[in-house]
């Protein structure tokens, strides 16, 4: 039986994906999308639409990856996983294959100050994690390092990975970083995009102490 809080978690993580696919983020049954929960985490089922979503079709995970009978888990349940594990500050995992992400995690190469916004996810890059299969330890392994001290990375020919202290702040980052992969990507179309220098990125680290909803 699912206490009051419980459920609002499993209402919230329905609201983030369908808000996902609204946004066109995500589309049939590509990426995913977690939330720390009760003794585990709460994730979505794999290979099933939004569309056939709902908020009691979602996942309880343990972190030993054990999980409800009768429910199948995120192929991807091991990243979500591992990087609840490892950053406790953090509370949401998003994934998603959003078109300039993708695109530019095809091209294996971390995402250089370009803009100053990059400091949103918590470093001066936006790096890109090597590539391996989906679903597998390595990937998770890989995107754990890419997000060292960071709230989102590529993945190789795969995708890119946003977290957040709370779902809500992991879909501020996610949609920040298409936002980002957009602009670079069509910057890189007509020319040579200036690189904000490190002195130049202290300062907007400076700046945005402090300043509106972004946690750090
Ligand atoms: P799931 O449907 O298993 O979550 O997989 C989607 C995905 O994006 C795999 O990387
Ligand atoms: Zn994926």
């Amino acid at each position: 039986m699912q206490n009051s809080s419980e459920a609002a978690l499993h209402e919230g993580l329905l609201h983030t994906v369908r808000k996902l696919a609204e946004l066109g983020l995500n589309k049939g049954t590509s990426g995913n999308a977690s939330v720390r929960y009760s003794d585990g985490f709460l994730v979505t089922p794999s290979g099933m639409s939004v569309e056939q979503m709902t908020a009691a079709g979602m996942v309880h995970m343990q972190f030993d990856g054990s999980y409800e009978q009768a429910k199948k888990p995120s192929s991807e349940w091991r990243f979500h996983r591992d990087i609840l594990v490892n950053r406790p500050e953090l509370n949401a995992v998003i994934h998603t294959h959003s078109m300039f992400a993708t695109t530019l995690a095809c091209l294996r190469k971390d995402i250089p100050p370009f803009h100053y916004m990059i400091a949103v996810t918590g470093g001066d890059t936006i790096r890109c994690a090597p590539y391996a299969l989906f679903g597998s330890q390595a990937l998770s392994d890989n995107a754990l390092t890419a997000l060292h001290e960071r709230k989102a990375c590529l993945l190789a020919n795969h995708g890119m990975i946003a977290l957040g202290c709370d779902l809500e702040d992991a879909l501020a980052v996610t949609i920040e970083v298409e936002n980002l992969c957009e602009q670079y990507w069509r910057a890189l179309q007509i020319g040579n995009p200036h690189i904000l220098s490190e002195a130049e990125m202290r300062e907007v680290f400076q700046q945005f102490k402090g300043y509106g909803k972004w946690k750090g």
